[in-house]
């Protein structure tokens, strides 16, 4: 079954988030002390979160990415990604994680049926790690980053590039992709709760883009119609490739093919703008109908594009990790 909306735009790709906790601080995504823990009870189930799932995939979803806050601090996230992955008619599911309990965890994950993870890695630096993640240990990551790819599963390698922060780095960190078979992606930085001055620290995908082709002779690489919004390059000789994420001066709007449910079940046609749909009293209803016809709601309410750009003003402040990104 087809999804499509008003845009003319297929929508086949689900972001769930299933937890707004982190063990983690990074600056880019949430304050200090952390965002206000959520009670227990706002926040969905496993059985909400899949009946979610169901319903999404029975309308057309055919991609799930398993999001937070750190979805792998959420207790028993396995056997609720193996419970998922069987639904019938899903044909990705895939996981964005930080890292830092990845080493211990990716057999199990890949068992569970997760096809592809997603590392957050923003500096090969400990100490800059440290600081933009407010207390994260480097090596674990990397520990949990060679584990994943040990354990069978393609990796994506997902760096924020900051202005004056890391963007030091983009080269160092391009470099990953020449020996090991990763898809290393550069995301420009999005304005959050916290900054006023967030246009200085975006580096437009087109500068990182020149840099890079200044290193690595870059060949694009066609997309498939499950793809996120990286423009991809090979390089060849490379066991790896490239990519660049444009949120801000890409507009990647006219291609984009999700909608998001956060871990308090608010539905989202566009991660820039402040509407949702409460999905709790239709789950509450235990009527799966009710529940896609909220969903059907959202898509139809999707936005044509957003209106942030690196010049402009003002932006809806939120904290990423309420979100997942
Ligand atoms: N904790 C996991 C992680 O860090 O990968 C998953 C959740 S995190 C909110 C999902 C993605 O959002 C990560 O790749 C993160 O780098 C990205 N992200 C968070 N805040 C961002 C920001 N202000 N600009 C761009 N990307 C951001
Ligand atoms: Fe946690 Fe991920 Fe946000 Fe960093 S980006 S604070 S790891 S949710």
């Amino acid at each position: 079954m087809n999804l499509v909306d008003l845009h003319g735009r297929k929508i086949n790709y689900l972001r769930l988030s299933v937890t707004d906790r982190c063990n983690l601080r990074c600056r880019y995504c949430m304050p200090g002390d952390g965002v206000g823990k959520l009670q227990h009870e706002d926040v969905l189930s496993y059985e909400e979160l899949h009946a979610i799932a169901r319903a999404a995939v029975s309308m057309g979803i055919e991609k799930i990415r398993v999001t937070g806050g750190e979805p792998l601090v959420r207790r028993d996230i396995v056997p609720f990604l193996a419970g998922l992955s069987s639904i019938p008619g899903l044909r990705q599911l895939v996981l964005t994680t930080n890292g830092v309990l990845l080493e211990g965890m990716a057999d199990e994950l890949r068992e569970a049926g997760v096809q592809r993870l997603n590392v957050s890695l923003d500096s090969l630096d400990s100490a800059r790690f440290c600081s933009i993640t407010r207390s994260g240990d480097l090596s674990r990551v990397l520990a949990g980053i060679a584990a994943a790819e040990r354990a069978g599963f393609p990796v994506k390698l997902n760096m924020v590039v900051m202005r004056g922060v890391n963007d030091q780095e983009i080269e160092e960190i391009a470099s990953l992709a020449m020996d090991h078979p990763y898809s290393v992606r550069f995301i420009e930085y999005m304005p959050s709760s916290m900054e006023e001055r967030w246009q200085s620290l975006v580096v437009p995908g087109e500068e990182i883009l020149e840099r890079l082709s200044r290193r690595f002779p870059l060949q694009p690489v066609g997309r498939n119609e499950l793809a996120g919004p990286a423009k991809e390059y090979r390089i060849p000789g490379a066991a790896g490739s490239l990519g660049i994420i444009t949120p801000v001066t890409g507009h990647f709007c006219g291609e984009c093919n999700r909608i998001r449910v956060t871990s308090t079940g608010l539905a989202r046609g566009c991660l820039f703008s402040g509407d949702g749909v409460d999905l709790k009293p239709f789950l509450a209803e235990g009527d799966q109908a009710l529940l896609e016809g909220a969903l059907r709601g959202i898509v139809a309410g999707k936005p044509g594009r957003h209106e942030l750009s690196a010049t402009s003003a003002n932006h809806t402040p939120f904290a990423m990790s309420a979100i997942g990104g």
